[in-house]
């Protein structure tokens, strides 16, 4: 899967991986639980950096998602990596060598001030966790938690220079990718602004689909 921060692609990988009954491997979430089990292992310390915003290399970050690859027979949605052209030739090269593919990379499309607009109303709870999209104008309302009713504050992450750079980033190390894919015949670029239900049907008929 792949998105420009905010272009719903965590919900909609998840909705995916549950709708084909397969694991949703998120490279974030991958990273998470590495620095929560072992804070120690090598694994943990890449991730500590990259969920830091640091870069680590790629064959660091190859590794890291082989590693947690090497464990399933069965389909994944992959969502997060490969994040920047030189990952996606480790990625496939790794992919020959263990005589795996990928089906298809769908892309979320959504314009860069809708993004804006988006990742500016998000707010995450403070008791669990749940990252919620609001309305612009209900985004300070103070708004309590949907699932437990603690507080809603907003993340350093999504405040307005830091969405900025985020997107920059966004474009110059992943929008090239975009290229190499469409290159290749991969991919499926969908129109990430519709309704939730509706970006999910596209997906749905574009991986039933074969091209
Ligand atoms: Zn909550």
């Amino acid at each position: 899967m792949m998105g420009p921060p905010g272009s719903g692609k965590g919900t909609q990988s998840a909705r995916i991986a549950e709708h084909f009954c397969v694991p949703h491997l998120s490279t974030g979430a991958l990273f998470r639980d590495a620095l929560e089990k072992d804070p120690e292992s090598a694994v943990a310390k890449a991730a500590e950096v990259i969920t830091n915003g640091g870069l680590v290399d790629d064959s660091v970050v190859m590794d890291v998602v082989a590693s947690v690859l090497e464990r399933y027979e069965c389909n994944v949605v992959l969502d997060g990596f490969p994040r920047t052209t030189h990952q996606a030739d480790l990625f496939e090269q790794w992919l020959v060598s263990v005589g795996k593919h990928i089906d298809r990379v769908v892309f979320l499309h959504v314009p860069n001030d809708e993004l804006i607009e988006r990742l500016g109303a998000r707010r995450t709870c403070r008791g669990c966790g749940y990252i919620a999209s609001l309305r612009l104008e209900d985004a300070d309302t103070g708004i309590p938690c949907p699932r437990c009713g603690e507080d809603l504050y907003r993340r350093e992450d999504d405040r307005p220079t830091a969405i900025s750079r985020r997107l920059a980033i966004y474009e110059t190390l992943t929008a090239p990718l975009l290229a190499k894919y469409v290159e290749t015949g991969q991919l499926s670029s969908i129109d990430g602004t519709q309704a939730p239900d509706a970006v999910f049907r596209t997906i749905c008929e574009t991986l039933t689909n074969p091209i």
